[in-house]
């Protein structure tokens, strides 16, 4: 399949490059002047989207992304996909969506879960939304790049899902991290904890399977000094994401909030840009109630 590929930093390098692995034939564009094994480096994005079957575009947010789509819809083929991986606010992804659709093509929003670790090895999580036809189009090119592709609804709901997830994931991390915090000042070994807590009803996959004390449950980042990982500004980026979305759809979510305010507080005063979002434990390690 001809490909157009735009936007190859730390997760689009990578899956540009399984592309080209797999047979592919991809054409590449980003701002930046990279090389990408295997992909052919154009000057526009319209270039690369010239006679492409799919585009796929990964970018840091909804802004460059509106901007992008741009340049890259009036470029595009009749019946061409775009299909656009990064992780973005909802009501960009349904905005880029509709302008898709009137200019005659098939739209996907596909963001990822799996990292530039995923990326590399092939094995993301894709979320999914669009119409069947458009997500038909996309997954053979998702089975390249990733392990599992989930059809989430319509336009949209790929980044819903992923949003709503991360919440959850901010929101249990912190919870985790508070609670080896209060239990260390109770005197309980950390071990203890994660035994107790992970066969228990405490159980998360913050505590199970990224716990985030040194040397207890498997390997994760806080094994490596809270290297990322998923890096706490990430996390950031994302549960501003949700709570933008919460606001636009008019939900209450206290925790989503608090989680964000947390995160913000950590990443901008308190060193954490830069560290794994499970660094949350050292940090309350340190505080006291007041
Ligand atoms: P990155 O900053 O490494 O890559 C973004 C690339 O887009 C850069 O190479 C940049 O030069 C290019 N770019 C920016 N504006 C452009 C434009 N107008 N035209 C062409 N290229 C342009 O970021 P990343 O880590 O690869 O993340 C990309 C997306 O994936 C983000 O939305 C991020 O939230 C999401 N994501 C990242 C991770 C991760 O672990 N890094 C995990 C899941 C999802």
């Amino acid at each position: 399949m001809k490909i157009g590929f735009i936007g190859l930093g730390n997760m689009g390098g990578p899956m540009a490059a399984n592309l080209a692995k797999a047979g592919h034939q991809v054409v590449g564009f980003d701002m930046a002047d990279v090389a990408i094994d295997g992909v052919a480096m154009v000057a526009s994005g319209a270039e690369a989207a010239v006679g492409a079957e799919v585009v796929i575009t990964m970018l840091p947010n909804g802004q460059i992304l509106r901007a992008v789509a741009d340049q890259l819809i009036p470029a595009m083929a009749d019946g061409a996909a775009l299909v656009d991986c990064s992780t973005v606010d909802v009501d960009s992804a349904r905005a880029v969506a509709d302008q898709a659709i009137k200019g005659g093509l098939l739209f996907v929003d596909a963001p990822v879960s799996g990292g530039v670790g995923g990326a590399a090895g092939g094995s993301l999580t894709f979320m999914a939304g669009g119409s069947a036809e458009a997500f038909a189009k996309a997954e053979p090119l998702f089975d390249v790049m990733g392990q599992k592709a989930v059809h989430c609804g319509e336009a949209g709901a790929g980044q819903s899902a992923k949003i709503c997830n991360n919440m959850i994931l901010g929101v249990t991390m912190i919870a985790t991290c508070e609670a080896f915090a209060l239990a260390d000042k109770l005197g309980l070994d950390r071990q203890k904890m994660y035994d107790v807590v992970s066969t228990s009803s405490g159980y998360s996959w913050t505590m199970n399977a990224y716990c985030p004390a040194p040397g207890v449950g498997p390997q994760s980042p806080a094994d490596n000094d809270y290297q990322p990982g998923f890096a706490a500004e990430l996390m950031l980026k994302d549960l501003r994401l949700s709570q933008q979305a919460a606001e636009s759809a008019d939900a209450d979510t206290p925790m989503g909030q608090l989680a964000q305010a947390l995160y913000a507080q950590f990443v901008d005063d308190e060193n954490g840009n830069g560290m794994d979002f499970s660094a949350m434990l050292p940090r309350f390690e340190k505080r006291t109630r007041t």
